[in-house]
């Protein structure tokens, strides 16, 4: 009975993270979740210091605030590429930028 109980919320749990994991590569947010927000993308941006940060791109993109982020400088970015370079793990905040701008400003 205990065994069947523990493997039941086991399947589901792990059906959940599936689902999730699944939805956000459907809705292309996979490279969100891969950020741990390390800072280096920070440290290249050339449109910092105009409030352009790509670690605060893919965090507002992570939580739903990327209006927010866009309005304090975000929207700046021209998409050189700079920050994907930097990053350990290839992330491009500014493919977030361009989604946002594609679903905002047309
Ligand atoms: S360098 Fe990459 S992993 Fe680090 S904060 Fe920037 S986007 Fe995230
Ligand atoms: S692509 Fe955008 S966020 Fe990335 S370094 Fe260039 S201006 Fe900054």
């Amino acid at each position: 009975m205990f065994l069947a109980l523990y493997t039941s919320c086991v399947i589901i749990c792990v059906g959940l993270l599936i689902y999730s994991i699944v939805f956000q590569i459907i809705n292309k947010r996979l490279q969100v979740m891969l950020c741990t927000e390390c800072r280096q993308c920070m440290a290249v941006c050339p449109l910092l210091s105009k409030g352009c940060n790509p670690m605060e791109i893919m965090l507002g993109a992570k939580i739903d605030q990327l209006d927010q982020v866009m309005g304090q400088g975000g929207a700046l970015c021209v998409s050189c590429k700079k920050c994907q370079k930097a990053c350990p793990r290839g992330l491009a905040p500014f493919e977030e930028v361009e989604k946002w701008k594609n679903l905002n400003l047309e």
